[in-house]
């Protein structure tokens, strides 16, 4: 990467983060209105739509029954939302797996980018509100993933998100591993997601460090995951999404998630697949 993309990259984030930071929160009808709008200027229906996708409409979602956030990935909207992606995690990524294969649903998914970052007041009044709906329905219970596909520093772009929900659980996968040492509010749990440069030195000292991370093997579907990754037991994170909320190990030591390799991660060669038999 040079130097002028990582600071187009800066640029991006730091905009994005100073129009969240100084959101003024709008009348919840007037931020519909202006969605509806949007989307009608971009050749959708003029509807205001939720922003957030209802577990049953996403497969890993429904498993843990956590409402989600699909933005569009790394650039395909024109503004990037996965900063820290690698060549192997833009291709394999689930962004067109289930209902991602529809293009109706991709062009849906860069609009919403593209309001956060367009009308980012009206975006983020939208997202509070339907996270305390959601909050006063279901309280304790309500889980949440504001990165189903993407990679935002949610702490940092709009903490007030996690006070207005405070008892609900969000969690997340990173690729932006620095994440993992800053303070996060006390109910969004991180799992750092490995990639193809990540060593079992890394995951060995993440763990080490008290953090869980996942780790996809090339495993078949149906077959057990190894016991063991670099010297770390291997938890079986394809039972469920929400695997990083357990209880945390007494030990105080971090877990390695172990996903199968799905869609086109299969074919994987780059090392973002790490084979169970390599340790
Ligand atoms: S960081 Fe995650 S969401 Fe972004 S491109 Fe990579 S796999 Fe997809």
């Amino acid at each position: 990467m040079n130097t002028q993309t990582v600071n187009i990259q800066r640029t991006s984030r730091s905009i994005l983060r100073d129009n969240m930071r100084n959101y003024t929160p709008q009348p919840v009808r007037s931020a519909q209105e202006v969605w509806a709008q949007f989307r009608a200027d971009n050749g959708f229906a003029r509807l205001s739509p939720p922003l957030l996708t209802a577990p049953t409409h996403n497969t890993k979602l429904d498993k843990t029954q956590a409402f989600g956030l699909s933005l569009a990935p790394a650039r395909l909207s024109g503004y990037n939302t996965c900063t820290h992606s690698t060549i192997a995690c833009r291709r394999v990524c689930l962004n067109t797996a289930g209902k991602g294969a529809y293009s109706s649903v991709q062009r849906a998914r860069i609009a919403k980018t593209k309001f956060l970052h367009e009308h980012t007041d009206e975006f983020a009044t939208l997202l509070m509100h339907e996270v305390h709906s959601l909050y006063m329905q279901y309280g304790k219970d309500l889980r949440m993933r504001l990165n189903v596909l993407s990679d935002l520093r949610w702490e940092e772009l709009l903490p007030q998100v996690f006070e207005c929900a405070p008892r609900a659980q969000f969690y997340d996968y990173t690729k932006d591993w620095d994440r993992m040492f800053v303070d996060m509010p006390a109910n969004y749990t991180l799992a750092a997601s490995a990639h193809e440069r990540t060593t079992e030195d890394d995951v060995r000292f993440m763990v080490d460090a008290g953090h869980d991370v996942s780790v996809v093997f090339s495993t078949p579907a149906g077959q057990p995951l190894p016991h063991t990754y670099a010297g770390q037991h291997v938890t079986d994170a394809d039972l469920s999404d929400a695997w990083m909320l357990m209880r945390p190990r007494k030990d105080g030591r971090g877990r390695v998630g172990g996903l199968r390799a799905k869609g086109r991660a299969r074919g994987d060669i780059s090392g973002f697949v790490k084979n169970p038999l390599g340790s």
